[in-house]
């Protein structure tokens, strides 16, 4: 049957049904509607009602379709909610990182404005405005020049100020109006400063603003002060009346970061992050739409901001894993920063004291200005040192502190300054072996240890969260089962067991589930509440305490054992980063690093603070080996509770092959919530030709109602097993 339509306004929707993952628009008409691109409607769809994004609009068109043309049921958004920018952005994103537009657009939208069917609920309140002037008493008139000078108020509020409000509005002289509602915000008082900027801050600002490259890397040091440069530039951009936005790894580690640009720049600064309600995310969103704010800072997703006029776009921690988004839509959020940034003819900062290889490479090679900042604003490095931890043991000492650790420890606690202590994993113990049978208890669900948390005497598995009670015997042979290793648990147990005055803090996945407390903990150690803070890599990022003298990091090589061809770059960035938090002050810091391996490259470059000679070694393997940046790589991993997912991986190596790209695997990896894993490896001199042949295996695997998921990831950061 074919379906006229005459002289019908038409709109392309992409609807949002989450089990087919439609990848494509849809035609609905209507007629004198407000509908709008970039505005949410209501449609029918598979006899359900569902919300879909206007994509484009045809005005009186008359056309035939194949199918019947239904009408949009109503426009659910009053203003646009994405402008043509945004649209744009969604469907290059899905390009280039192989997923739905759809996944890309949920990404971007703060959830309260996800095309969810079921709950579409922004908070209105009412407000009142003056309409009408009837003759008033005299009181009456006074109440009501109150409300002409304010404009406008919350009903709420106007309500309260006299028992002759109601009067004034059952006379018709008040108009009452809603309003979304904002929650209440704290007037952000802004505070001179002081900070003189020293010659490479100054030069690293100019380049910012003037390099005739759009692409600053920007290599400073750990406490090079990289802030204040971001600061001085973000004054100029706005200045020119332009917007800025700040990303940083993770908000709720970096509360001195929001805390300076906050008194820098008062209420024109909108904070975007994870943490927030989704009401709260909806109003920074809106005031960035609204153009009341121009400067953001936030983490990975605020990337998405409805700017209109952006100039200066900042990464802090460049190299930092969380930029990628690892589970839907697996963008990353420089590669977004970096295409938005054309659009706007904004300005990028790249900014670390450990650049990404990526970016590094792309310096030398000139695409962007590299831009260093060599000095401490202290002008002193901290003392590095190596503990060999197989001498450590051979001398019997404890395999947790070593005794120069536990000196040193000591001695830093006796001057009243404080430590920081590294240990990346946690829980108690990270395996348990029955001592009869020999086997190490798994998780039943996964193949991977179960790692025994003391606190609250459960078994834990760290990939899909089971939680099981703790037991003591093996359940195949009834033998004791006995713990080895340590994870952050244990060495705060040990800890206290050492230094019983001291004041400890651990910070971990475990001590940190509540809200706000990574900043309740952080600014208790920074207040000298606790003499020693000990956690998991969450604390060797970004924080700025003076009164740290001495770094430890434990097992400073465990990660050198994953398979993964970046650990060496993971290691080293961790070693660097952590290293940093020491001697911020006026004091020297000292670091000491417990490992096995001494001698491995990436170990003896942080031991030597040198990021030049670890890249030049790096970048060698990865040539050698033919990995990034040297080749783009994209990882496919099949699932399935059979079988199923093997077979299907297996066929599109053998298809990719055909076209003559490189294809590591098929390699099984470990099973997840009782699912088989398989994963194959693209590699290609050409991140175009990649895109273009994956995203035809992503479209073919989603038309073919294969059982098997398939998760890709486009430059994946990591490729564990
Ligand atoms: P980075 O981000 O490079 O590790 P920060 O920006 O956190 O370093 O700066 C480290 C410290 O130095 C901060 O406490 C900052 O206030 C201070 N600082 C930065 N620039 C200057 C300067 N020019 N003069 C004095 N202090 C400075
Ligand atoms: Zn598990």
């Amino acid at each position: 049957m074919m379906y006229t339509v005459n002289f019908m306004n038409l709109a392309s929707c992409y609807i949002e049904n989450n089990t087919s993952a439609l990848d494509q628009t849809y035609t609905y008409q209507f007629k004198n509607e407000p509908v709008e691109i970039g505005k949410r409607v209501l449609v029918n769809f598979n006899y359900r009602e569902c919300v879909a994004f206007v994509d484009s609009i045809e005005m009186n068109s008359s056309k035939t379709f194949p199918y019947e043309i239904k009408p949009i049921l109503s426009v659910l958004d009053e203003q646009p909610i994405l402008n043509a920018e945004m649209i744009d952005l969604a469907k290059w994103i899905s390009k280039t990182s192989i997923s739905t537009v759809i996944s890309a657009l949920q990404a971007m939208v703060p959830p309260a404005l996800k095309p969810k069917s079921n709950d579409i609920k922004i908070k209105m309140e009412k407000w009142v405005r003056p309409l009408d002037d009837h003759t008033k008493t005299p009181k009456q008139a006074m109440l009501y020049e109150r409300l002409i000078k304010e404009g406008e108020m919350k009903r709420s509020e106007w309500l309260k100020l006299s028992s002759l409000s109601k009067k004034l509005e059952e006379m018709g002289c008040v108009e009452i109006f809603a309003k979304e509602k904002r929650t209440y915000e704290e007037v952000i008082e802004k505070k001179p400063c002081h900070i003189v900027l020293n010659e490479e801050q100054k030069y690293a600002v100019e380049r910012i603003l003037h390099s005739s490259k759009d692409v600053i890397a920007l290599k400073g040091v750990t406490g090079s002060g990289k802030t204040e440069v971001y600061l001085h530039a973000a004054e100029a951009v706005l200045k020119q009346g332009r917007e800025v936005l700040i990303l940083v790894p993770e908000i709720s580690l970096t509360p001195l970061m929001v805390k300076r640009v906050q008194e820098r720049f008062g209420n024109d600064v909108a904070i975007y992050h994870s943490g927030l309600s989704a009401q709260q995310k909806y109003e920074q969103y809106q005031s960035v739409r609204g153009k009341e704010k121009r400067i953001v800072v936030g983490t990975r997703s605020a990337v998405f901001m409805p700017f209109s006029d952006l100039g200066l776009i900042i990464l802090d921690e460049e190299h930092d894993l969380s930029y990628k988004q690892d589970q839907n839509c697996r963008y990353h959020a420089r590669d977004v920063a970096l295409h938005r940034a054309k659009t706007h003819h904004a300005r990028v900062v790249l900014a670390s004291a450990t650049p990404s290889l990526d970016t590094m490479a792309r310096a030398l090679k000139k695409v962007y200005e590299l831009v260093e900042i060599k000095h401490r604003v202290n002008q002193s490095l901290p003392h590095v040192k190596l503990i060999n931890m197989n001498e450590v043991i051979r001398k019997k000492q404890s395999y947790i502190l070593s005794d120069e650790m536990i000196t040193e420890m000591r001695k830093t606690l006796d001057r009243k300054q404080q430590i920081i202590l590294l240990l990346n994993r946690r829980g108690y113990q990270p395996i348990l072996r029955c001592s009869q049978c020999g086997k190490v208890l798994m998780c039943p669900h996964c193949d991977k240890p179960l790692v025994l948390h003391k606190e609250k005497n459960t078994l834990n598995c760290h990939l899909c969260g089971t939680v099981l009670k703790r037991i003591y015997e093996c359940p195949q042979c009834h033998g004791k089962l006995s713990g080895s290793g340590f994870g952050t648990q244990m060495l705060e147990e040990k800890v206290a067991q050492l230094f019983p005055d001291a004041r400890l803090i651990r910070m971990d996945a475990d001590t940190t589930t509540r809200k706000n407390a990574h900043e309740t903990l952080l600014k208790a150690f920074e207040n000298h509440e606790a003499d020693i803070l000990l956690g998991t890599q969450m604390i060797s990022k970004g924080l700025d305490f003076e009164n740290v003298t001495l770094v430890g990091i434990l097992q400073g090589d465990a990660m050198l054992a994953r398979s993964d061809y970046r650990s060496a770059e993971l290691t080293f960035d961790l070693l660097t980063q952590a290293s940093g938090r020491s001697g911020r002050g006026n004091t020297n810091g000292k670091v000491l690093i417990q490992v096995y391996d001494e001698d491995h490259y990436a170990i003896q470059c942080a031991l030597k603070q040198d990021y030049d000679s670890f890249f030049r070694h790096e970048m060698q393997y990865r040539h050698l080996a033919g990995y990034p940046p040297y080749t783009y790589l994209c990882a496919l991993t099949f699932i399935s509770k059979d079988e199923s997912g093997s077979d299907e991986a297996n066929h599109v190596m053998k298809l990719l092959k055909e076209k003559d790209f490189k294809v590591l695997g098929v390699s099984e990896l470990l099973k997840i919530q009782d699912e088989k894993r398989y994963r194959i490896c693209v590699k290609s001199k050409s991140l175009e030709l990649l895109q273009k042949e994956i995203y035809d295996v992503y479209q073919h695997h989603r038309t073919s109602k294969s059982r098997v998921k398939l998760h890709i990831d486009m430059n994946p950061l990591t490729l564990d097993d």
